[in-house]
């Protein structure tokens, strides 16, 4: 189900559970401000998800209340993770759904990061 952008945190979703280590990830990268992992249900040949470790709903939430700190810290390790992954020569989308119409589904910032093939036209019909 889609959530609201706009509900305030909910301590046991399942990136919040995966970053307290409760549930397990194919870990790609981890620092301070960042967590990235292998989404489960890959959409793409390389489908990898990058969450910042602070309690944010959504890219709205963070853009708001983060810190410089935690937002220069979380968009580092987006590109971070893209070089490492070797994306940038064949080249990568990221994608950051926030809300209801996005369908966004779980209640933790997060951008996906899509690679591994041409990805076609930027939405669906
Ligand atoms: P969104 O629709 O933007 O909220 O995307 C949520 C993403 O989280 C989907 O691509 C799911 O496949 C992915 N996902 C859900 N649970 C897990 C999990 N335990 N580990 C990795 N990815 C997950």
């Amino acid at each position: 189900m889609p959530i609201d952008a706009t509900q305030p945190y909910d301590d046991n979703n399942i990136f919040a559970r995966i970053l307290r280590g409760e549930l397990p990830s194919k870990t790609v990268f981890e620092d301070e401000f960042a967590l990235a992992f292998h989404d489960i249900n890959p959409q793409a040949p390389l489908h990898i998800l990058v969450i910042p470790k602070g309690a944010y709903v959504s890219w709205d939430d963070f853009s708001a209340r983060a810190s410089d700190a935690e937002i220069a810290g979380f968009i580092r390790a987006v590109g971070i993770v893209a070089r490492d992954q070797g994306l940038v020569a064949p080249g990568y989308r990221l994608l950051a759904n926030t809300g209801l119409d996005s369908h966004q589904e779980v209640p933790h910032l997060h951008v996906h990061v899509f690679a591994g093939r041409k990805l076609g036209p930027l939405l669906a019909p």
